[in-house]
Order: structure tokens, then C-alpha cells, then sequence
């Protein structure tokens, strides 16, 4: 496969929150705002800015940054990573001293999610930063906007198991075609496309399960 044929690595998120948003909006391409989308949507175009970098003593702070893993065949942009001067663990930078270890800190609108869909995408940014400079990470950073705070992440075997499978499972949808069925549940309240979706109709009965329960 060639490496522009990559999946875009922030679908990971959505098909991690539920495979049928996903291939509504990677398959058949639908799109619908809400207040959430909308609130994400003007946070990252206040953190996204590929010129942005900053020196904050130990810290450097790049925003937008591309990143790409072979391994995953995912392609996209990180919010924002931090390299943080560890002269034992770290990788040479071009143009500056001594050594540094990426942090990527993904930006979210809203709060702490039970799911586990935001460190899935975190996860992925992280496996592509350490394949990009050949280095085992520790820990990602989430920064949620309500309330305002950073969540460690840390990139247990457990979470990268996960980010592998929900991978597999997004190219295996993208090579049917086809969009998976809704499964209403409580995320459906935050779906920007639940009126595309009709997600209650899933709980209806087909006549022939009719039929199987009433004979
Ligand atoms: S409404 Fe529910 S089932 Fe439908 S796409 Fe959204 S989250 Fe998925």
C-alpha cells in the first residue's frame, strides 16, 4: 500500500466513539455540526498553527506537526508536541543542543470521556512519533477544555494493543465499504450525526424477529 493511501489518523478517535459515525463520515462523507463539533472545531483553530514554536526553558513547543506511521498505515497532524530536555532518553534535535523527548498533547473541547476513544487517538500520534525518531514513549498528555486540565495518558501495552485493534478494524471497514449498523447507547446524546444516523431504529424489530419471538 502506498503511503498515500494511509487512513487519516484522527478517524481513529471516531471509529473508536462508534464505527458507524465513522463510516458515515469517511464512507459516504456526511458531515453535521454540533455544539460539541462546533466547540472542537474553534479550539483547534486556536492551537493549530504549523509556524508555532516556542522555547519555554526545558520545553519546546511545536504545534501542528505531521506525523506518519508505517506500522499503523496512519497519517494525520498533532495537536501540539512538547520536546522536553532529557539529556539521557531523548533524540537530537536539528539547529538545537542537547537532547529532547516528544510529549504530543492532544486538545479536546469537552470533558474526560469514560471511553476510551480520546488515549486510543493520542496512542496512535504517540506510536507514530516513536517510530518517527526511533524511541520507546511513556506517557501522552490530553488537554480537555471544560473543565480545563491536562490527563496523563500513559501508553500502557494494554492501550497500544487496543490502538492496533481498533486499526485493523477501521481498514477492515474501509475495504467492505460498507457503514457498520447503529448501536444506540448514551454516546448517541453527543452524535453530531444522530439525526443522519437514526440510531433508534436499530432498536426496532425486524418481522422475522417478530415472528421468531411470537411463535
Ligand atoms: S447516532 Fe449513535 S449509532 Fe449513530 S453514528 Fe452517532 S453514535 Fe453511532
Amino acid at each position: 500500500m502506498d503511503s498515500e493511501d494511509y487512513l487519516q489518523l484522527a478517524g481513529i478517535q471516531r471509529y473508536a466513539f462508534c464505527p458507524r459515525q465513522w463510516g458515515l463520515v469517511h464512507l459516504e462523507g456526511h458531515w453535521q455540526e454540533n455544539v460539541l463539533t462546533y466547540g472542537g472545531q474553534k479550539l483547534h483553530r486556536n492551537v493549530n498553527n504549523p509556524e508555532f514554536l516556542e522555547s519555554r526553558g526545558d520545553v519546546i513547543v511545536s504545534r501542528s506537526v505531521p506525523v506518519r506511521s508505517h506500522r499503523l498505515r496512519l497519517y494525520g497532524i498533532a495537536d501540539m508536541v512538547e520536546f522536553i530536555r532529557d539529556e539521557a532518553n531523548g533524540i537530537k534535535l536539528a539547529h538545537r543542543a542537547g537532547r529532547w523527548r516528544p510529549l504530543p498533547v492532544e486538545y479536546k473541547y469537552g470533558q474526560s470521556k469514560l471511553t476510551s476513544c480520546d488515549r486510543v487517538q493520542l496512542c496512535a500520534q504517540a506510536m507514530c512519533l516513536e517510530e518517527t525518531f526511533d524511541m520507546d514513549l511513556h506517557e501522552g498528555h490530553i488537554f480537555y477544555g471544560r473543565p480545563r486540565r491536562r490527563e496523563v495518558v500513559l501508553l500502557s501495552d494494554e492501550l497500544r494493543q487496543e490502538t492496533r485493534e481498533v486499526t485493523e478494524a477501521m481498514y477492515g471497514c474501509q475495504n467492505t465499504g460498507v457503514t457498520p449498523p447503529p448501536e444506540y447507547g448514551k454516546h448517541c446524546e453527543r452524535c453530531s450525526l444522530v439525526e443522519v444516523c437514526v440510531p433508534s431504529l436499530s432498536q426496532r424489530q425486524t418481522v422475522s424477529q417478530y415472528l421468531e419471538r411470537m411463535l
